[in-house]
């Protein structure tokens, strides 16, 4: 008789594993507490899958031998909980999917730029001739990728933390963390090393002849000692964006320029040279990567320069969530930046950021349905501190402050739910209010 898998989440990752499973003998029924997609339904059916929405169904643990557990849901979940009581093995989708790996795998996480260095790597390896699949916390889940793309030669993918917190079999030849800054605390019991911990898992199970590629900043060399190593994998030591002022990315054995690429900013400078480094040990000629960066488009969101009003150029960067992210963008510029910041906290300290603003920033929008930390810190600005709770009012404040010559940047820190679906929604309806300006031009060069 068939194993019985149930998959918690109707999500691209859990479609995707009872997609694998299916095509691998396995009875699978969907569960979702919440409402699935019109697509979700559709595809389930389309493959004659079970499922299950807006709740669980009383008796949904009968049977069942596998559980694979969406990224999104804890461990903590009463399901879970319960099902672990009954004995049933419960499992993230990066290990349901080890027994069924393909090709060799790169793995790719970190607090910020994950989605840039995967798809940066992907373009590398795409345009030098390389059968190669993308996905993972980024567009199609490995699971997916390993029905559709079963034939590929490399699977870069994109991992979150989530993703690797029960890893044991799942390995990767060539895995790198990007950087380490807080985020997602409260997944981790506010715990920054159980977080950090949950990333290098990764590089804990690597294999013989597998490559790491260590972050050579202080803080990440700093944690690194304490944190889940094996002593498997060469390691490699990528330099970090403090080296890189001038436009450069640099590989343990090459040095490669960044201007005329959309790479701005010192830290794609570092999300490039571990794109780059990865791409040297897969075997692409330097030549061949130096001619593929001009032709990477960065996806949404992050940095996007949408264009200029009146000589202010505006930039969507609605992927920057956390502190760390507004950092980078901050030091990105060296215009005067008007700010637009907010939305739902995950527990931020703006102190943090005071240096920056103050040397950058002429002017903060608050743009949230609470906005008190953000005033607390800020109101300093006087009449060049605002308090919006809607997009239109917050472009409009940032107009009565911008000159010619400056930025306006939104770059919120903040989770997007308060007033928006997600990060998407809220770069999205940014973008379009921009370009509904009168007197907008689009941006034609690509550095900052
Ligand atoms: P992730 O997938 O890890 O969220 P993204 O590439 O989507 O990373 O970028 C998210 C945000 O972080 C964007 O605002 C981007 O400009 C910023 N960012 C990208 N790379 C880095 C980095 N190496 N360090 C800090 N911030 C970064």
């Amino acid at each position: 008789m068939s194993k019985r898998l149930l998959v918690l989440g109707g999500g691209e990752s859990g479609r995707g594993v009872a997609l694998l499973a299916k095509a691998n003998g396995y009875a699978v029924f969907v569960s979702d507490a919440a409402q699935l997609s019109e697509d979700a339904v559709a595809e389930l059916t389309k493959h004659k899958i079970g499922f299950e929405q807006g709740g669980h169904g009383a008796n949904i643990l009968e049977g069942v031998d596998v559980i694979v557990k969406s990224p999104g849901i804890p461990w903590g979940v009463p399901l879970v909980a319960s099902a672990k009581t009954k004995g049933i093995r419960v499992v993230g989708e990066m290990e349901f999917c080890a027994p069924y790996r393909k090709g060799k795998v790169i793995g790719i996480t970190g607090s910020n730029g994950k989605t840039t260095t995967t798809l940066l790597l992907g373009h590398l390896l795409k345009t030098a001739g390389i059968n190669v699949a993308v996905g993972g916390n980024v567009g199609v889940s490995y699971a997916r990728l390993l029905v559709d793309q079963a034939d590929a030669d490399w699977f870069v993918l994109e991992l979150s933390s989530y993703q690797l917190e029960d890893i044991e079999a799942f390995h990767v030849e060539i895995g790198m963390v990007l950087n380490l800054s807080p985020d997602h605390l409260d997944r981790y019991n506010n715990s920054f090393d159980a977080y950090a911990a949950a990333k290098y898992n990764l590089r804990k199970t690597q294999v013989v002849g597998s490559t790491w590629l260590q972050a050579g900043d202080k803080l990440s060399l700093k944690h690194v000692a304490k944190l889940p190593t094996s002593e498997l994998a060469n390691v490699r030591q990528v330099a970090m964006p403090a080296s890189y002022e001038s436009g450069q990315a640099v590989t343990p054995t090459q040095g490669y320029s960044l201007a005329d690429t959309s790479l701005a900013g010192p830290h794609n400078a570092a999300n490039a040279s571990f794109a780059l480094t990865a791409a040297e040990l897969a075997g692409v000629a330097p030549k061949v990567l130096a001619k593929a960066l001009l032709t990477f488009e960065n996806a949404p969101h992050r940095l996007e320069r949408i264009g200029f009003v009146k000589g202010v150029e505006y930039v969507n960067d609605s992927k920057a969530t956390n502190l760390d992210a507004v950092d980078k963008a901050l030091r990105s510029f060296s215009k005067p930046i008007v700010w637009i910041v907010g939305g739902t906290d995950k527990g931020n300290d703006y102190n943090m950021l005071m240096p920056l603003v103050k040397a950058h920033v002429k002017g903060v929008i608050a743009l949230g349905l609470d906005n008190t930390k953000i005033e607390n810190a800020f109101s300093f600005y006087g009449d060049r501190f605002k308090n919006t709770s809607s997009l239109d009012k917050a472009i409009e404040e940032a107009c009565t402050i911008a000159e010619p010559d400056d930025v306006v940047l939104l770059s919120p820190a903040c989770a997007s739910f308060d007033l928006f679906k997600n990060y998407i929604d809220r770069g999205d309806q940014f973008r379009a209010a921009v370009k509904a300006m009168p007197d907008f031009r689009e941006t034609l060069q690509h550095t900052l």
